[in-house]
């Protein structure tokens, strides 16, 4: 049994990579114990991407009734989002889908934004003091972003394609709700378009048009005065990404056990919800105080 059948996962999320170079043990003790508290920072962080992305997305009124109407959904709201991104020069909350090694890869990219005639892709992060991130927090960033290229530049150079997507989540069987349907009907969809196939194939034509920048962009935004604190650039690099997947997968395939910070990173457990409970691997040295 792999990690992902053990944790009862499916897919593997760019989150979930980005939080194994944070710390590789917590991101599983998450998984075993149960989502993160939501603290008042992280509904902070969550409030201002709702706004921005309502600032900018057409709103999409619908209310999903099962898994294959949130399924729907979120396809065709990322549809919307991407088919006005010449229009609106940028985009929000765009759901990507790919694969490395047989594992089904997701995730959800923040923005993409048309910059001196470039399309790049930006990953928003909020922080509740204008301080500029630590080195180790940069680093999880950067997976995040870099892992959200790799997975649209693989559509655009067809390693993945709409058909992948179908077979990886059995869409055929996916069957939309009539509650639902009707709700598709008020917003003017017509019934032959009910189905996730349907806005799938517009959904990854759109992708595959996507002419990427190599230039990526990480930006911190205050969460009180909502401004914006920094932004950083960095240069794409496939070989990067194949790299950070190579060894984040190691974990997903059981060839490893997660692994704790290293000494040199344990002043992180002081942050973590698990140090001295599920997680002791660095107690003795704090109790010791070295
Ligand atoms: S206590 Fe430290 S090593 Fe253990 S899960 Fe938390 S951050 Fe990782």
């Amino acid at each position: 049994m792999n990690n992902l059948e053990r944790l009862h996962r499916t897919s593997i999320t760019a989150t979930d990579i980005a939080s194994q170079y944070w710390c590789e043990k917590q991101m599983e003790l998450y998984k075993l114990k149960g989502p993160k508290k939501a603290t008042v920072e992280i509904k902070r962080g969550k409030l201002i991407h709702e706004q921005i992305e309502a600032s900018i997305n057409e709103k999409i009124e619908l209310e999903p009734k099962s898994y294959s109407d949130s399924v729907f959904k979120t396809v065709y709201s990322s549809y919307i989002a991407l088919s006005n991104l010449k229009k609106n020069k940028r985009a929000r909350e765009i759901q990507i889908y790919g694969s490395f090694s047989g594992y089904k890869l997701v995730g959800k990219i923040d923005e993409l934004k048309i910059l001196k005639g470039d399309t790049v892709l930006i990953e928003d992060k909020t922080r509740s003091s204008n301080r500029a991130p630590g080195e180790a927090e940069l680093i999880t960033h950067k997976v995040q972003v870099t892992l959200y290229k790799k997975l649209i530049d693989d559509i655009v150079k067809g390693n993945y394609s709409v058909e992948n997507f179908k077979r990886a989540y059995h869409t055929q069987n996916l069957n939309i709700t009539d509650d639902f349907k009707s709700q598709l009907s008020l917003l003017g969809i017509e019934p032959q378009q009910q189905s996730i196939d349907y806005y799938a194939e517009k959904l990854f034509e759109e992708y595959a048009k996507l002419e990427l920048s190599n230039n990526i962009y990480l930006r911190y935004i205050n969460q009180f005065t909502k401004e914006n604190i920094k932004a950083l650039k960095f240069y794409y690099s496939e070989k990067e990404a194949d790299k950070i997947l190579k060894f984040a997968i190691k974990y997903w395939n059981g060839d490893r056990e997660a692994l704790p910070v290293p000494f040199d990173e344990k002043w992180k457990c002081n942050h973590c919800t698990f140090f001295g409970n599920e997680c002791k691997v660095w107690w003795p040295q704090r109790t010791l105080g070295v």
